[in-house]
């Protein structure tokens, strides 16, 4: 008799909780505000190759990292960087009018001659990394723009300014390590005239549909001699002239040097490609 009642009474007080999650349930699809939506979590981007620290995923390759630059000696470049100057001849270049680079070669370096014209690269290059260190001449002539100006172009479009900043103004947008009538640099890290100066660069192409609709603006970071001076800038167009739209290019194009009257010198120029799957 007592195990009956007791069974009885399990039942009853199922029923009851039963009952009473039916009538929150019912209840809550009555008053409550509907659910908010989950917000999707990034998922974590597997690399092609499979999954996260996977032993035999492919190694990175080996490359000698070289020697940094002192001021009389040029440093030696990566293992796999493409040199653009190997300290004796221009034969990595030619005038942007045809022919021949025409500009002095001579202990080591190479120097604009004024009037001989803009040179470029034969070879055309897309995303990369790039090292350039240049000399303003010494004693320093002129002022403001006229004083030691000359130019790195990334794909012959979109000008780093070289310029004698060292204690001269011009205007910021303008001045050494600006992209020219874009962005002036974060800081003025300009060495006297008659030093090496650096330029590392992380440049990645803009990109274009069949259309030739911008579909990627340009990026580019710059150190000057080592500090940050760009950092990860969106291009807004060709720098040559006041605010130029991108026009449609082909993905690799010639790096540009320029020649603005001022014997400018240059040494140990290279460059590194970086693969599309990095850019
Ligand atoms: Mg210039």
């Amino acid at each position: 008799m007592r195990r009956k009642l007791l069974t009885i009474a399990c039942l009853v007080a199922s029923l009851v909780v039963v009952s009473l999650a039916m009538m929150s349930v019912s209840c809550s699809q009555q008053t409550s505000p509907p659910a908010v939506q989950q917000q999707a979590t990034p998922s974590v981007v597997l690399p092609p190759w499979g999954v996260q620290h996977d032993r035999n995923a492919p190694q990175p390759p080996v490359v000698d990292s070289g020697m940094a630059s002192t001021q009389p000696q040029a440093g030696k470049p990566p293992s796999d960087a493409i040199i653009l100057f190997n300290g004796k001849d221009l034969s990595n270049w030619e005038s942007e009018k045809g022919g021949p680079a025409e500009w002095k070669v001579e202990k080591g370096y190479f120097a604009t001659v004024p009037g001989k014209g803009d040179i470029r690269t034969k070879q055309a290059f897309g995303d990369c990394q790039l090292h350039v260190e240049w000399s303003a001449p010494n004693p320093p002539h002129g002022e403001d723009q006229d004083r030691g100006n000359s130019g790195v172009y990334l794909q012959s479009n979109y000008e780093i300014q070289v310029l004698d900043s060292f204690q001269s103004k011009t205007y910021p947008d303008g001045q050494a390590a600006a992209l020219y009538g874009q962005y002036a640099p974060l800081v003025n890290a300009c060495r006297p005239p008659g030093q090496w100066q650096t330029y590392d660069v992380v440049f990645h192409g803009p990109r274009f549909d069949a259309a030739g609709k911008l579909t990627r603006a340009a990026t580019i970071t710059v150190f000057h001699n080592g500090v940050l001076v760009q950092d990860h800038v969106t291009v807004l167009g060709r720098t040559d002239g006041e605010h130029e739209p991108y026009e449609k290019t082909p993905t690799k194009l010639p790096l540009k040097l320029q020649d603005h009257n001022h014997p400018v010198r240059f040494r140990n120029v290279w460059i590194r490609e970086i693969p599309e799957t990095q850019g």
